[in-house]
């Protein structure tokens, strides 16, 4: 397992791959890695004869409020990480290797990035497409993985990859969960002992309203209240949303039809977490 810094370096590399006619999966991270990222490793090291990681705090997808600074970093622990899971190369450039100065191109895209996330975090996803954009084409991988967890960056990219003809297979992997059921995220570390046990609720509501669509619920307003009336028994919990959209264009629907995403974001103290679930409609 090599770690490089360079756009020329990774190009070399990837060049010299495709010239013995191996095939590249791309997982691209903010670092930090715990299981749920090594699953999409694994995925990769399945699917692909060479697998990178990009390891790399972007700052253009953080707000002027966010936690940028103090979002967590431990280059020699994710090494290890992905050397145990079987990556094969790491990119972890600096920021000025990936913004020079003078760097005033952008990707983003419309509809899907109107609610959720893309409604309270209104920089988030432009600075999402671009730096997997510049991944892209950085590294032009066969396949690129991305997590569950982030359902609505999964249709960002989905559509942008659609949109701007990449030609590269984007792999959904499941979510990843500790064993209360809490989701993997490297922003778990900002949780002291107590609000650990509290953002236990984001999974729990979350598990009520997938029970009532299967008893046969069918009307969204009635199943986003019991989400929302659950995370509201925990006296450490803000919710910043409850929704249910369509899973592929991510606009708003009544009724749970055809495949939906039941996506929350609760603040538990100061750190805000996101979770969801989909939910294909047989009826
Ligand atoms: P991040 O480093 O948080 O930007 O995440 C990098 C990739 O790992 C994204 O595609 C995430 O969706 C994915 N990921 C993060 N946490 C999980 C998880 N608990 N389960 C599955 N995938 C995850």
């Amino acid at each position: 397992m090599k770690l490089v810094k360079t756009i020329e370096e990774v190009r070399q590399i990837v060049k010299e791959w495709r010239k013995q006619g191996l095939t590249v999966g791309l997982v691209p991270t903010m670092g930090y890695l715990h299981e749920g990222h090594q699953s999409l490793i694994r995925k990769s090291v399945e699917q692909n004869d060479r697998t990178v990681v990009s390891i790399f705090v972007n700052p253009i997808q953080f707000g002027p409020n966010e936690d940028l600074a103090s979002y967590p970093r431990d280059i020699k622990r994710d090494m290890a990480l992905v050397d145990e899971t079987c990556g094969d190369l790491i990119f972890n450039p600096e920021p000025n290797e990936m913004y020079p100065s003078h760097f005033t191109t952008s990707v983003q895209t419309t509809e899907v990035t109107e609610l959720l996330c893309g409604a309270r975090r209104p920089v988030h996803f432009g600075g999402v497409c671009t730096v997997v954009s510049k991944l892209f084409h950085i590294v032009a991988p066969d396949r690129a993985y991305f997590g569950q967890k982030d359902a609505q960056q999964l249709a960002v990219i989905r559509r942008m990859v659609r949109d701007l003809n990449f030609d590269i297979e984007i792999v959904a992997c499941p979510i990843v969960r500790e064993a209360d059921g809490l989701a993997k995220s490297s922003r778990n570390t900002y949780l002291n002992p107590q609000e650990r046990i509290a953002a236990r609720v984001l999974s729990q509501s979350l598990k009520l309203g997938l029970e009532q669509i299967e008893k046969g619920e069918r009307d969204c307003k009635k199943i986003i209240q019991t989400i929302t009336e659950h995370l509201q028994t925990e006296p450490l919990a803000k919710v910043d949303y409850v929704e249910i959209v369509d899973n592929e264009n991510i606009q708003r629907v009544d009724r749970i039809q055809k495949e939906v995403l039941v996506a929350i974001a609760v603040y538990i103290g100061k750190t805000r977490l996101i979770d969801n679930f989909i939910y294909k409609c047989e009826d």
